[in-house]
């Protein structure tokens, strides 16, 4: 049986980011500006390294090509899936993603990207941008090019533990103050549609996207409806979040010893808080908040020790 495949975080600066990457995580985070922890990714801006066993050295790019069978054989061409930890210390900019026919045919093949966010912390009275009050795809190019943001973009209140699903074409940002992990379709295609007049250290703004976000928003915004469900165990507490069609995301709540069974093609794991271990097949592996890893294929059954909480995913 394979092991857990552990995964060096890559690091992305972004002028939004902050230090809680480094202040929470304890990452070697490259500045003070650090936006992005890409924590399970295959996307070729920012591969993860395998950190263990056979495997130590490879990134997962080289491994889903080398080792399907570490996958459950999959059709994809690419691995389908980025998980990342984002610190917005300020507001991100107000933006919108292609689904897969939009990005395949004007972004050269790539993936659209439809993503989800899990709250892990965020400052008192923190928001988010989460779809628009526009009724129809006139209104909402005249709101856009009239500038009417107050208006126009529908904020949301936050608090840690939320969980938000966002289909792709839905308008969105996240805002200062939050601190949260992102699964999402392995893409990194972003429509800027309004950037708050900001200006970089040369006087320059950033660059929008208004033709293709208003090709790609949905008219009117609908709320992505929500299941969630929660199953108590002995050793864990499984809430599952999501259910769709690009991805399942789950937090597992381990606190004692739980037993599990590996039954997808592989599962994604990150250990958001706490610490404990894994055990398969008899061999034990630490867990420490910060953690991310992959279990393959043919983890089969497996245990889980401690006091700790994961995000966990599928396919
Ligand atoms: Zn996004």
């Amino acid at each position: 049986m394979t092991q857990p495949i552990f995964l060096q975080p890559i690091f992305q600066e972004r002028i939004w980011g902050g230090t809680a990457l480094k202040d929470q995580f304890g990452y070697p985070i490259p500045s003070n500006h650090t936006g992005e922890c890409w924590a399970i990714s295959a996307h070729p801006n920012g591969p993860s390294i395998v950190k263990n066993g056979p495997f130590k050295g490879k990134t997962l790019i080289q491994l889903w090509g080398e080792h399907p069978e570490l996958f459950g054989n999959p059709k994809d061409k690419v691995f389908p899936l980025l998980t990342k930890i984002l610190d917005a210390n300020t507001d991100l900019s107000v933006q919108v993603h292609p689904n897969d026919q939009y990005a395949a045919k004007y972004e050269n093949g790539e993936l659209g990207k439809t993503e989800c966010w899990y709250i892990i912390d965020c400052k008192e009275g923190a928001e988010l941008i989460y779809g628009h009050h526009s009724s129809s795809k006139e209104e909402l190019v005249s709101m856009i090019e009239n500038g009417e943001w107050n208006e126009f973009l529908r904020r949301v209140p936050v608090k840690p533990g939320d969980f938000f699903y966002v289909p792709s074409g839905t308008i969105h940002a996240l805002c200062e103050g939050t601190l949260v992990l992102e699964t999402q379709q392995s893409s990194d295609t972003t429509y800027r549609v309004y950037d708050y007049d900001r200006v970089d250290q040369q006087g320059k703004k950033r660059e929008l996207h208004l033709q293709k976000a208003i090709d790609v928003s949905t008219v009117p915004h609908r709320d992505a409806e929500l299941h969630i469900l929660t199953e108590k165990r002995p050793g864990v507490v499984v809430n599952s979040f999501v259910k769709e069609q690009y991805f399942s995301v789950y937090k597992w709540d381990v606190n004692g010893t739980a037993e599990f069974v590996q039954e997808q093609p592989f599962l994604l794991v990150s250990i958001i808080d706490g610490n404990g271990e894994i055990n398969v097949d008899g061999e034990t592996n630490p867990l420490n908040k910060g953690d991310h890893f992959i279990l393959p294929t043919d983890t089969g059954s497996f245990t889980m020790e401690g006091k700790f909480t994961a995000i966990v995913s599928h396919i």
